[in-house]
């Protein structure tokens, strides 16, 4: 059994109460690992070093810190395999996208990497007199507080970007993964990122976690969870006007029309629900289907949803356990809720048969179908593998129910009218729009984030380095004084 300390400036170091936290595989319910109990002392000392680590690396040549970031892109690559097993044994996670989570971790290095000496100003003609130009600083102390569905995924995509702008981390990982991004740290270390630049407390939410949002030495908190958490964290966060990058849950819709080619939506749009058992922000729970191909799209959604193979991580399945007993409550509790709102179960619908359910948290890939917009189903997140239908008649009713939730992080259109499909492209409120795909490539180009209760600011792609920098604008006067 391994564990894990705080690291904070260049140092591990067990917490100061010397308490720890078990890590258990949610396939069998066994300890793999344990993580210390930081607080609110580690997290003190923690924003200290990133404070005295910030100007050095701040002031370092762009392409200093291009090249420490390429570095670590190749090492990721290199401990592809040992990462992904951490992580699918931590979350449960199907190994196979543990291994593409840490490829996709390596990306967010490789891509920042690239941009990190090109991150412009503008020039702005005031006439012969003046010249004036915008110069982007990195903003200090970012703090970032990691949910535990893609630990190694979540941290990556906030730190590469950090660090390419010249600012420095704190890292508060997720209490119930985070082993990954204890590694994460480790190999940025052995890589030579300066001591400081890089921290990271693990502990409970409410203790290290609340601890780092309303840190005054903090000055801008990127945080990843749920709804109430987050407005929790915003709340902090305006006691000292420190600006919050919110990135929070989803509802997101496929809405697959008429003319759709249902042989190649069926199998992306399952792909889109189900993957790390539905545990995913942008997951595809919802399909809004016009209804005279509803029959032959929930029929093809629930044979291929049968035949999914459900197990523990480690081995590779379709679909890996729930992260913890309690969120497997949750997803079972609302399956019931459905049932009881009038939606047909068409596949799974209960826990893994034949399972020491005691110790795994399984749930089979469940298909409510014939749900409505106001069903709870509908409306809520549910966090786990569970797709609802509703079916639609004409477009503005597809509209109306793909807007009716708070939610808008990710829409998929289906159809082969380019007309209809960018008519609702235009009128969905998502921050991320895919036609006829979903999720395209992993998507680390993409800016990605949410409208309404999604959240708001801006990740991956190049918009991420709006939000890591502010911008300062210079005003010279060239003018020659009057003698
Ligand atoms: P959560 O809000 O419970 O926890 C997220 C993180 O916040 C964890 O590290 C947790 O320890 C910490 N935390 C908990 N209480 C805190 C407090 N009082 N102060 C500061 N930090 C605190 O969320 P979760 O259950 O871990 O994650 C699931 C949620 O995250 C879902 O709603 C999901 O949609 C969302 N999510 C969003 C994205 C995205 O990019 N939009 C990605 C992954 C997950």
């Amino acid at each position: 059994m391994t564990s894990y300390d705080c690291f904070i400036d260049g140092q591990w170091i067990p917490a100061i109460s010397g308490q720890r936290v078990d890590v258990l595989d949610p396939a069998t319910g066994k300890t793999i690992a344990t993580i210390a109990r930081g607080g609110a002392g580690e997290i003190d000392a923690a924003v200290c070093a990133a404070q005295l680590a910030g100007p050095a690396w701040a002031d370092c040549a762009p392409v200093m810190r291009a090249r420490m970031l390429a570095a670590i892109a190749k090492r990721i690559l290199a401990e592809k395999d040992h990462l992904a097993r951490i992580e699918s044994l931590d979350t449960g996670k199907p190994l196979k996208q543990a291994q593409a989570d840490a490829v996709a971790a390596s990306r967010f290095f490789e891509y920042y990497a690239g941009v990190a000496d090109k991150v412009l100003g503008t020039s702005i003609p005031l006439g012969a007199d003046y010249v004036d130009f915008t110069v982007r600083e990195p903003l200090g102390v970012t703090a970032q507080i990691v949910p535990w569905n893609y630990p190694l995924q979540i941290a990556s995509r906030g730190l590469a970007p950090a660090l390419a702008t010249g600012n420095t981390v704190v890292i508060k990982p997720a209490e119930l993964a985070c082993l990954s991004v204890l590694e994460l740290v480790r190999i940025c270390h052995e890589e030579g990122l300066p001591n400081g630049v890089l921290n990271v407390v693990p502990g409970y939410g409410h203790e290290a976690g609340a601890a780092l949002a309303s840190h005054p030495g903090v000055n801008l908190i990127v945080f990843t969870g749920s709804v109430a958490t987050g407005a929790g964290v915003m709340r902090a966060a305006a006691e000292h006007i420190v600006p919050v990058l919110l990135e929070l849950g989803g509802k997101s819709p496929n809405i697959v029309l008429g003319d759709a080619e249902l042989a190649d939506a069926a199998p992306t749009i399952l792909r889109s629900a189900f993957p790390n058992s539905g545990q995913t922000c942008s997951a595809g729970s919802r399909v809004l289907v016009q209804r005279r191909v509803h029959r032959e799209l929930a029929d093809r959604l629930a044979e291929a949803a049968r035949a999914l193979t459900v197990g523990a991580g480690i081995q590779d399945p379709d679909i890996g356990p729930l992260v913890s007993a309690a969120q497997r409550r949750k997803v079972l509790d609302y399956i019931d809720i459905g049932r009881a709102e009038g939606a047909a179960v068409l596949s799974g619908g209960k826990a893994l048969p034949g399972t020491d359910l005691e110790n795994g948290n399984f749930v089979m890939p469940t298909i409510l179908d014939n749900a409505s917009a106001s069903m709870r189903v509908h409306q809520e997140e549910i966090f786990g593998p569970v797709l609802t239908i509703v079916p639609f008649d004409d477009l503005e009713e597809a509209v109306a129910l793909a807007n009716g939730t708070d939610y808008g992080l990710v829409a998929g259109i289906w159809g082969r009218d380019v007309g209809a499909t960018h008519w609702l492209a235009q009128r969905v409120k998502a921050g991320q729009v895919f036609i006829n795909c979903y999720g395209a490539g992993g998507g680390v180009e993409l800016p990605f984030g949410g409208y309404k209760r999604s959240g708001f600011g801006r990740e991956k792609g190049l918009d991420a380095l709006l939000s890591y920098t502010q911008v300062k604008n210079i005003c010279v006067r060239v003018a020659l004084p009057r003698a």
